[in-house]
């Protein structure tokens, strides 16, 4: 019941379109069971079993009257030409039946489509949307993979089950109680006996597909496994190949591929009894209809004819479908729910990093950003502890330490991509917590080691997240980045696409860019997370000059491994374990005896 709720919840945004198709199903269900029960005056023209109407009576929208004024025009059709004209106007009436049922068939379908595309795609902007304010932590690398899977299989397995469902939701119950009411109107006494019938059979069905669901759940949950490892290969083929280590991989992944697949066999077991099982019930209770039909029309008092037994038997079978579609689609539709579970684990997944009610204006970087008695922990263990600093507008902030020390999660805490655990972090003696998000994050700049490009030209690249830009803007960015000789030296220039994250770049010049696009922005606020670490010294030099010209007129926090590009800074923090340990100017740390800061300038020197 709760399922079936949540699939209510996607149907809300197009109640207009599902009750159109609603309202056409209805339509197309009646002049369905119009043309079948056609075959009841067919037959008894066919035996003579005629009663001739020769008074029509007045016209009301009740079978009686439905009924008795049809008999009355075939009957005259009968009389004034002949019983083979009356099969004729039968059989026209049967082909317009079905004309009109069709159309309106196809009209309730033509009203489905879009509430079934729709539905699958405002699953996927949800998730895309979802991704885009989660916050930074959330995303380790296994949950990469997994919200890949989710984002393509079970978007996918919703359209498939959930959705396709939706066409039998609508039309089969509609179906079912339509045709029992022709049922009813033919035999009361007969129906009676199949609505006994028909919950049994049901209830054998409804055995089968009991641990759909779970099944399905964990089947999906392994294939964001597979996924995971894949993308996690594709990464590291460099490394995999350069050890060897093709033959590990691959046993590492048949043996999660194999589980998948038992699982999945599992789940195919069970929907393929399905479909014989009801067939054969379906046999079954048709036959004890037949019989038992069969009692009443020969018995003592004949209660039935033996051409509405027929008639009743043709709209029976017609009946069975419907059922049988009800279950079908009753299972795919938990196998959905499986998959509409796991997308909306995302959907609700907590969103750490929250804005406030009413944010405080930030318009400018006016003299400090503050560290007081600020912790942090992503897990159990604090990766930051009792952190306290003061950077002054205009001052280069360096920080050195280990790699795992707290560095980035350090910085992290001023564009809030997570938040302090404990203590606060404050810009101009206020919270960090109560600025909009979108204003505090304009005063930023940031590059990062990783220099994330997109698949689009130079030009939109440097312009990433800046609007009305003009070219001169971007040339001129480019030229204090570094940038503008090997852009135009491209095949169009600014206008050339960069390829799948910078992929026909190279390292510095991916930096290159990234760095135009943060002089572009132009923030007060710099911070360069190990922005040079990944280049080789020719690049580097190039690089280097650019962040040179980045930082001029801004506060920067820089984060170097090489301590040579940060020796001239105004403060250095060191960082050792989630600590600072040490604080002052190049001088000052180098006379500290046994200092961190002195061991590892000793280590870089020789
Ligand atoms: P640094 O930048 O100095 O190399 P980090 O700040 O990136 O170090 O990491 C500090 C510690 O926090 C490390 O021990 C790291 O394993 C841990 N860490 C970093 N990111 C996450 C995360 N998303 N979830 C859990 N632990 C993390
Ligand atoms: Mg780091």
């Amino acid at each position: 019941m709760k399922g079936f709720l949540k699939i209510v919840k996607y149907l809300i945004p197009y109640k207009g379109e599902a009750l159109l198709s609603i309202l056409f199903v209805f339509l197309s269900a009646v002049f369905s069971l119009f043309s079948l029960t056609m075959v009841a005056p067919f037959l008894k023209v066919l035996f003579g079993e005629t009663d001739l109407v020769t008074e029509p009576v007045k016209f009301q929208l009740n079978t009686e009257s439905i009924i008795t004024n049809f008999n009355y025009v075939l009957s005259q059709i009968i009389i004034n030409k002949g019983k083979i004209y009356a099969l004729i106007f039968v059989g026209a009436a049967v082909i317009v039946g079905t004309l009109f049922r069709n159309l309106f068939a196809y009209l309730s379908k033509y009203f489905l489509v879009p509430v079934r595309t729709g539905i699958v795609r405002d699953l996927r902007n949800q998730i895309y949307k979802k991704t885009l304010i989660l916050p930074l932590g959330y995303f380790t690398e296994e949950r990469k993979g997994d919200l890949m899977a989710r984002m393509a299989q079970d978007v996918q397995e919703i359209e498939a089950s959930v959705v396709r469902s939706l066409e039998m939701i609508f039309r089969d119950p509609i179906m079912i109680i339509i045709f029992l009411i022709g049922l009813f109107v033919m035999s009361y006494k007969l129906t009676l006996f199949v609505l006994i019938l028909l919950p049994v059979s049901g209830f054998f069905i409804g055995r089968i597909g009991k641990s759909l669901r779970s099944t399905s759940l964990e089947g999906q949950r392994k294939l964001g496994l597979i996924m995971s490892v894949f993308e996690e290969t594709i990464g590291g083929l460099r490394i995999i190949k350069a050890f060897n280590a093709e033959n590990k991989m691959q046993t590492r992944f048949e043996s999660t591929n194999k589980l998948y697949t038992r699982l999945v066999q599992k789940i195919f077991f069970r929907q393929q009894l399905a479909s014989p099982l009801s067939e054969f019930l379906g046999i079954v209770v048709m036959v004890i209809v037949l019989w038992y039909g069969g009692i009443m029309v020969l018995g003592e008092n004949s209660s039935l004819s033996a051409s509405v037994l027929i008639t009743y038997l043709v709209v029976f079978s017609q009946l069975i479908n419907p059922v049988k579609s009800v279950t079908t689609a009753y299972y795919n539709i938990l196998k959905g729910l499986a998959s509409a579970d796991r997308i909306d684990y995302i959907l609700q997944a907590e969103i750490s990093v929250k804005e406030i009610a009413n944010p405080v204006e930030l318009k400018e970087f006016k003299h400090s950003i503050l560290y007081k008695n600020v912790s942090f922990r992503y897990e159990k263990e604090f990766v930051l502890k009792d952190a306290n600093l003061v950077i002054e507008k205009g001052k280069t902030i360096a920080l050195v330490g280990r790699s795992g020390s707290g560095k980035s999660t350090f910085v992290d805490l001023i564009p809030r991509f997570i938040d302090a655990t404990e203590g606060e972090v404050l810009i101009d003696g206020i919270n960090v917590r109560k600025f909009r998000l979108h204003d505090l994050r304009k005063l930023l700049g940031i590059v990062s080691q990783q220099s994330i490009l997109f698949n689009d030209t130079f030009f939109n690249n440097i312009a990433f997240g800046t609007t009305d830009i003009t070219e001169e803007q971007v040339i001129t960015a480019a030229k204090v980045a570094n940038a503008h000789e090997f852009i135009i030296e491209t095949a169009n220039g600014y206008y050339t696409n960069i390829g799948e994250g910078g992929g026909k770049l190279s390292g510095g010049q991916r930096q290159r860019i990234s760095i135009a696009r943060a002089v572009l922005k132009n923030p007060p606020i710099l911070i360069l997370d190990e922005a040079t670490s990944a280049l080789d010294t020719e690049s580097e030099l190039l690089v280097q000059e650019a962040i040179i010209n980045l930082m001029k007129n801004r506060t920067s926090i820089v984060i170097a491994h090489r301590l040579s590009t940060i020796k001239h800074s105004d403060l250095i923090v060191v960082i050792d374990d989630g600590k600072i340990v040490e604080v002052g100017n190049h001088d000052e740390l180098i006379k500290i005896k046994g200092g961190t800061y002195k061991n590892l300038h000793h280590l870089q020197m020789y």
